[in-house]
């Protein structure tokens, strides 16, 4: 179950990850939660222990993060979190470039870029984290999105969104989509984004429940950014666990 405060360490061999989980209430969208749920269950299934850190406005700000989560959501959203969020630009723009591994959908990766510029001529501020900007458009692009990744592989999930994403020079993309979807803009194929260990993307579905090895490279760099390396501490049990679980989410 998702807590919003630490879980004390009971044990002397808790080693615990801290993920901060933004703006659940606003920007929360098409299962995005699904991210959330996979992180804490994986890091429990390598031995290590779990703390979620839901944030929303005026929220207090962890102490530790050593993973960001963020959601998607509709315009309002996006306009209701935007103060706070610039309030924060700069802490995590610090995270980001102390390679703390971050994952942002749609809504949110819109507003890690420059601004996202709403159908109706609202231009939301974002932070600047990925170098891109993104403008509103009448026609909505919906539907499944599938996409090869040079760092993942193919990748699946669900897109909705109305603003077109254009990368600039200093953004990767995260993959690029051949068949299935629209991605960034519809026009030149590419999809996501990915700067630092920050992924932006507009993959909903969840994204992480069907691609677990995206889930396990944020897992990776967030033990990697805590204890200086990856040291999963299982039982048989716990590794079986996780086979079952990555033989059931398989789609390539
Ligand atoms: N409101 C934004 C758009 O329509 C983001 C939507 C989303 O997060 N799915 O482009």
């Amino acid at each position: 179950m998702i807590s919003d405060h630490a879980t004390d360490a009971t044990s002397p061999s808790a080693r615990p990850i801290d993920v901060l989980w933004l703006y659940p209430r606003d920007m929360n969208i098409y299962g995005d939660t699904g991210n959330v749920l996979t992180i804490e269950r994986r890091l429990a299934l390598y031995g290590y222990e779990p703390r979620i850190h839901a944030y929303n406005q005026n929220d207090a700000w962890p102490d530790h993060v050593d993973m960001v989560l963020g959601g998607g959501g509709q315009d309002t959203g996006q306009k209701k979190i935007g103060e706070d969020f610039q309030r924060r630009a700069d802490a995590l723009r610090d995270l980001a470039a102390n390679d703390v591994p971050m994952l942002v959908i749609c809504g949110l990766y819109q507003l890690f870029g420059s601004y996202f510029e709403t159908q109706d001529g609202v231009k939301i501020e974002g932070i600047g984290i990925i170098d891109a900007y993104t403008v509103g458009r009448d026609v909505r692009m919906i539907g499944n999105l599938m996409e090869t990744s040079d760092d993942f592989g193919p990748i699946v999930g669900y897109e909705n969104h109305s603003g077109q994403t254009f990368l600039g020079e200093h953004a990767q993309p995260l993959g690029f989509v051949e068949s299935d979807g629209m991605g960034n803009n519809g026009q030149d194929h590419t999809e996501g984004a990915r700067v630092h260990n920050v992924i932006g993307t507009y993959m909903h579905g969840s994204l992480l429940p069907k691609n677990p090895v995206v889930a396990d490279f944020l897992i990776h760099k967030a033990a990697e950014h805590r204890y200086g390396a990856f040291e999963p501490q299982q039982s048989q049990a716990l590794r079986d666990e996780l086979v079952r679980i990555d033989a059931d989410a398989t789609h390539a």
